[in-house]
């Protein structure tokens, strides 16, 4: 491709709205262009790389004996309503009518249609096991679109889905789709791990998500240096930490006007946060509760909401509080509460700790869980980094991660909600047992970006690279320069390499600061020597030129294109 001729448009500046360093560089490299919140065009060099992720995806999926289908994103909404997630989905859904009247959304996932089909088109066992996939557009309306593509309101998922028998064969189906996650995540050069995730308060006997570390990552995971051991912080169990036992002493009152938060008590008291109880009120679909963790620790709302078997969990608004409590809000505690108590593990082992009395300016001191009735005492709590390791008790440490995929056993839930059964050897029907397995195309695409970037651009590795070699004449009014820069460019496009010319009667500095910043992994520059046939050759992430002879640095740019496609294979 001749750089004249592209739509390329590149920016010098860095555009106020994007936070994460892969969004700034996929606006200035003009990969991708904002049409709306959370909505984006992919620009002729973003849709490159976009298509390179899918293949590898693809050719992952194929490899795994997965089957490719396509559905339409635009769906009748019948199957939803049928699972019960035409409700679930609440306002993340987009929903729209058809000139008849009748309900449709567009796609935010597709279990319930790939059930339908199976239903409609599967029989018996001995047409089992089969897993399918579709690389499609999906429709979120994100209550917080950000990152660019990384959590936007359409964007291209990977879906598929598989079919079992029985458990034992999901597993099987599972395992396979793991390992296909692994190469194709390797392939496109990311540094990822796979940790432990929640299955949700609607069952599935387990779930994995494949994480890339990043700081704009918007999970937390907990892993431990020591044994391996790795999940999201919405899954990690917790353990209590032991407290030194002291003799129970009796309630009593205290007076303390303005306390409200745990830091003003702690200063106002003089003591650790650690003797506190937090009392947290919270909206669960219908039904208010109050959570009860230790002043220094945080609940964990995915905990709360499964025990609960919530679908939406907010923290309850200042008046809900007050008329629960008869206090302002700052002074809620479990003694006297009317609503039902979550106590975490950990509030269950301490003595004489520090509550709100439900009383404006009032708390209670030396109370002791005799002094309340908990509805019930769960690990409620969010894992901190020092906490013991689930797995083998050593600190664990946090980081933060970019979700890039997700395999999830689901069992029945849909197979039996749609009545999708299989006639097995004695002709009894039974449902048949499911998988969900998702990569988020396009947010792996920035994920890359995230981590293979400089100061100067984008650092694609070459299977995902828009291009593979840029060619760059210094000047476009030597002939000589622009002779060999073409023969170059031929030889190049002659052997399967993928490359740019960048033929535009621009000064060197603009095309190379182009070339760095759309991230082209191997540059060969044509200036003065070129008449020698001497060129500089150059990879986008070394700092000096290495001087060929042009036979030379063809030869060399393609082994490297050959073997940066090779890797992770
Ligand atoms: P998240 O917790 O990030 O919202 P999710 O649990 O809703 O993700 P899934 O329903 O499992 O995601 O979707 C499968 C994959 O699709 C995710 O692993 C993620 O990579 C991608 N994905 C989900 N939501 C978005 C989005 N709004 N924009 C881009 N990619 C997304
Ligand atoms: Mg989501």
């Amino acid at each position: 491709m001749r750089v004249s001729k592209m739509l390329l448009n590149t920016l010098r500046e860095v555009p106020a709205e994007a936070e994460s360093v892969s969004h700034q560089l996929m606006l200035r490299a003009g990969l991708i262009r904002k049409l709306a919140a959370g909505i984006y065009s992919y620009l002729p060099l973003g849709l490159r790389v976009l298509r390179k992720v899918e293949q590898i995806v693809r050719e992952e999926m194929d490899e795994a004996g997965a089957q490719e289908l396509l559905m339409s994103a635009l769906l009748p909404a019948e199957a939803y309503q049928a699972s019960g997630r035409w409700e679930v989905f609440g306002a993340d859904m987009f929903r729209l009518k058809d000139r008849g009247d009748r309900d449709f959304c567009l796609g935010p996932t597709h279990e319930e249609i790939f059930t339908e089909t199976v239903l409609a088109t599967v029989k018996s066992y001995k047409q089992l096991p089969m897993t399918l996939y579709q690389i499609q557009n999906k429709y979120r309306d994100e209550r917080r679109p950000r990152f660019g593509v990384m959590r936007s309101r359409e964007f291209v998922m990977k879906d598929a889905y598989s079919f079992d028998r029985d458990n034992a064969g999901l597993d099987v189906s599972y395992e396979k789709m793991y390992h296909a996650y692994c190469k194709a995540f390797s392939r496109m050069g990311l540094d990822f791990i796979v940790v432990d995730a929640d299955s949700g308060a609607m069952g599935g006997s387990g779930s994995q998500e494949f994480m890339v570390k990043s700081d704009t990552g918007e999970d937390t995971i907990a892993y431990c240096p020591a044994c391996g051991y790795a999940a999201n912080e919405e899954k990690a169990p917790c353990a209590p930490e032991s407290m030194p036992e002291e003799e129970k002493r009796a309630l009593s009152k205290i007076h303390t006007p303005g306390v409200r938060t745990i830091e003003e008590l702690v200063a106002f008291l003089h003591t650790d946060s650690k003797r506190f109880v937090k009392t947290l009120l919270y909206q669960a679909d219908d039904q208010l509760v109050a959570a009860l963790v230790r002043g220094d620790r945080e609940v964990n709302e995915v905990k709360l909401a499964n025990h609960l078997g919530a679908r939406e969990l907010t923290l309850a608004e200042g008046a809900q509080v007050t008329a629960a409590t008869g206090a302002a809000v700052g002074f809620a505690g479990p003694i006297g509460l009317k609503i039902p108590v979550i106590m975490d593990l950990e509030v269950a082992q301490m003595t004489n700790f520090i509550v709100g009395a439900n009383e404006t300016d009032y708390h209670y001191q030396d109370v002791n869980t005799s002094d309340f009735e908990a509805a019930a005492t769960i690990d409620l709590r969010t894992i901190v980094a020092g906490d013991p390791c689930p797995k083998c008790g050593l600190p664990v440490t946090t980081t933060q991660g970019i979700e890039v995929g997700h395999i999830f056993k689901l069992g029945t839930k849909y197979t039996d909600a749609l009545g999708c059964t299989f006639l097995d050897e004695n002709g009894k029907a039974q449902s048949m047992i499911m998988g969900c397995y998702g990569i988020g195309v396009s947010r792996a695409m920035a994920a890359v970006i995230e981590q293979y970037s400089d100061d100067k651009g984008i650092c694609w590795p070459v299977a995902v690279a828009p291009y593979q070699v840029i060619v760059v004449p210094v000047s476009m009014r030597e002939p000589a320069q622009v002779a060999l820069a073409e023969k170059i460019y031929e030889d190049l496009r002659q052997q399967g390499i993928e490359v740019l010319l960048d033929d535009r009667n621009e000064r060197v500095g603009v095309k190379f600061t182009d070339a760095e910043l759309i991230g082209i992994p191997v540059r060969i520059a044509v200036g003065r020597q070129a008449a020698e046939d001497v060129v500089e050759y150059r990879l986008r992430t070394d700092t000096d030129n290495t001087m060929l002879s042009s036979a030379d640095a063809v030869a060399r740019a393609v082994a490297f294109v050959q073997e940066g496609l090779k890797a992770g294979r």
